[in-house]
């Protein structure tokens, strides 16, 4: 459509959906409401959201399951892989717990889905029955290992993918680079073209939205519903901000005693790049300079944390697969118990680690938290929807957090590697 950029696209496609659906919902007199002739107005829109969550969910195994073995694989050679390897993961994966905390803690404190009644038109609401109840934290170690990959590809169990993935990517890097390079390039090409591919299908995105704009107030129509949506909207800009502005900074300077604002002052070109673009990837080249140029990061550290990093470590992400989660379950009226509210962790910590640093990929991960504690079906992809179109900002806000803390691990392993002394630079 033109050149008109994307989201501005998404927005007037947000306003025709909710146009679109106030007069179906609100133009009909209650007993024609829903009768097959307004039916035949409504079916083709409904379908268009629909069609939109199907193209979504395509890509999400093939895009994953590439995404963490270049990602990993970006390393090199194991002899990288040994200690610095270990320390960069582990310090990645602290992090992003810690915004997950964050995303965690926010959701349940501003609960911002309660309260919504959502009515049994139309599509189904969930069972509480048929939820996903892990008895124990361990059941949610065990559900992650396939014991046949191949199945686990096949009926898309997110959980096995990613943990293959990670074991077959780390594996690939103590390979001879004969055996190395073939796969590897096979896999740099299939992720190539899955991240184009999804974003061919981001891209038709104004679509999706007007129909499921329109089907969130068509079937939903409920002004709290909306409102939970600010809600939302508001607690997740707390805890990414809280993230950024507070946690990150805390743990810079902990680990180096450097001054926070000098970093921020030295990323400021990469933070601006990865706000407008929303992609990590896209803004990968930008952050390697800053953190070598500005932040005086050797290229040997950068080069092998930086990308990492980009695939991932995604904070932002991380804590908004949480707390849109719990948001979702909020709306849906269904109370999640402890050990759901862990498998929700632990599987936000892999969405994140499996999303490509491409813009929305933490929106389509969502639908793997949501699948591991059993939220499912036609209502729960309507919700999505609906905050797809205010997806943007967050996006932007999520993807300026990752590189962010990208940033962070950069100085903070090239500080304990001895290359930044310590004094405040
Ligand atoms: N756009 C984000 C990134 O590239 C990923 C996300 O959608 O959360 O880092």
């Amino acid at each position: 459509i033109g050149k008109m950029p994307l989201h501005t696209q998404i927005f007037i496609a947000m306003l025709v959906g909710a146009l679109l659906g106030c007069l179906m919902r609100f133009g009909i007199p209650e007993p024609l409401r829903y009768t097959t002739g307004s039916a035949w107005v409504a079916a083709p829109l409904i379908g268009l959201g629909k069609l939109f969550i199907s193209l979504l969910k395509m890509v999400i195994v093939p895009l994953v399951g590439s995404s963490i073995v270049v990602g990993i694989a970006s390393i090199g050679d194991s002899k990288n892989l040994g200690r610095l390897g270990i320390k960069t993961l582990l310090f990645y994966t602290m992090t992003s717990l810690f915004a997950i905390t964050i995303g965690l803690v926010a959701s349940n404190v501003m609960a911002p889905g309660r309260g919504v009644e959502l009515p049994e038109t139309g599509t189904k609401a969930i069972d509480p029955s048929t939820l996903n109840t892990p008895g124990s934290p361990f059941e949610i170690i065990f559900r992650m290992i396939p014991t046949n990959p191949v199945q686990a590809l096949a009926e898309m169990d997110m959980l096995g993918i990613i943990f293959f993935s990670l074991i077959f990517g780390i594996t690939l890097t103590t390979m001879p680079s004969e055996h190395r390079d073939r796969i590897l390039n096979f896999i740099n090409s299939l992720f190539e073209t899955m991240m184009k591919m999804t974003g061919a299908i981001i891209a038709l995105a104004p679509f999706g939205v007007v129909g499921l704009v329109f089907t969130a107030i068509y079937e939903i129509g409920d002004l709290k519903f909306f409102k939970a949506l600010g809600a939302y909207f508001l607690t997740i800009l707390f805890g990414v901000l809280s993230h950024l502005f507070i946690a990150l900074p805390l743990l810079l300077f902990v680990f180096t005693r450097k001054s926070p604002i000098k970093h921020f002052a030295h990323m400021r070109n990469a933070l601006l790049t990865a706000f407008s673009t929303s992609s990590s990837s896209a803004t990968l080249p930008v952050t390697m300079e800053c953190v070598e140029e500005e932040a005086g990061v050797s290229n040997k550290i950068s080069s092998f944390v930086l990308p990492l990093g980009a695939t991932v470590n995604m904070d932002g992400t991380a804590l908004y697969e949480c707390a849109g989660v719990l948001f979702i379950a909020q709306v849906m009226g269904v109370d999640l118990s402890f050990f759901q509210q862990m498998t929700v962790v632990i599987t936000a910590l892999l969405a994140s680690i499996g999303a490509a640093g491409i813009p929305s990929a933490g929106l389509v991960m969502i639908f793997i938290v949501l699948d591991a504690v059993g939220l499912k079906g036609d209502q729960v992809g309507v919700i999505v929807g609906t905050m797809l179109a205010i997806d943007r900002p967050l996006d932007m806000l999520r993807t300026a957090t990752n590189v962010f803390s990208d940033s962070v691990g950069a100085v903070i392993i090239a500080h304990s590697e001895g290359e930044i002394e310590t004094k405040p630079s």
